[in-house]
């Protein structure tokens, strides 16, 4: 449903401080739901990820319908509402949470190569282990990290990274880094470059994997066991997930 052209408008606003350009600001999101309000179109005004135009704050207006293209998260307790790309969510701490640091160890996980196989096998909810991904941002190699019952929102992680072009590594680039992949750690490593979500200073004792074919370690603690070049939200919000405003549940819905 997205046109490949349109007409792009822009408007300035010269104010002379911050509390007058929210008013302006405001005064123009008016005039947009005025204009939807007499098509008769039923627009919402969600947070929107600003892309490669930067800046701190963006909206969009989306008509909420089931063959939209995008995916609006919105909680139906307050007036939060978001597109999924920029969508935030109150991250629960783990049901470990801040318990004491136990020692390292090794632990033998054979033929566990995901998340739900590891939790499945150690007996632990998906929440309590780390989760890799690994990413080619502008032919670097990244390493992320997030909690196992999260997903990494590629655009979030885009962002943390300065804009730059980011894609999944190849499974070449993987092994090339020295990851074991299904097993990879961030435990040990060194001269590559790790961003970790904020879920994993919620939580202690994590699983995590060994770097070595069929083996996870227990115990990890950040910042104890692996450092984080950069630690930032990059965690995709999910229908379910608590309102980052309110705490109840968050629902999804399409829109154009
Ligand atoms: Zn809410």
């Amino acid at each position: 449903l997205r046109v490949r052209e349109f007409i792009m408008k822009d408007l300035y606003s010269f104010d002379a401080d911050e509390a007058a350009l929210e008013k302006s600001y405001e005064r123009m999101a008016q005039a947009y739901r005025n204009i939807y309000a007499r098509l008769g179109l039923p627009a919402l005004m969600v947070e929107a990820d600003s892309g490669a135009i930067g800046g701190k704050a963006s909206h969009e207006f989306m008509v909420i319908t089931g063959n939209g293209e995008d995916e609006v998260i919105y909680c139906p307790h307050c007036d939060y509402a978001a597109n999924a790309e920029r969508a935030q969510s109150a991250k629960a701490a783990a049901t470990n949470g801040a318990g004491t640091e136990l020692p390292l160890a090794e632990i033998a996980t054979p033929g566990c190569h995901t998340i739900e196989e590891v939790a499945e096998f150690v007996g632990v909810p998906a929440s309590q282990t780390l989760k890799a991904v690994f990413y080619s941002a502008a032919g670097e190699f990244v390493f992320a990290v997030i909690r196992g019952d999260l997903e990494v929102n590629e655009t979030k992680l885009r962002n943390a990274l300065k804009g730059t072009e980011l894609r999944l590594a190849t499974e070449d680039e993987v092994t090339g880094a020295g990851m074991v992949a299904g097993f990879a750690s961030p435990v040990g490593l060194v001269g590559i470059r790790v961003i970790a979500d904020d879920s994993v200073t919620l939580g202690s004792n994590f699983i995590v994997g060994a770097n070595k074919a069929g083996f996870h370690l227990m115990n990890a603690n950040y910042p104890r066991d692996f450092q984080a070049d950069l630690i930032a939200d990059i965690a995709l919000a999910r229908p379910g997930h608590g309102c980052p405003r309110c705490g109840k549940e968050l629902c999804s819905a399409r829109g154009i």
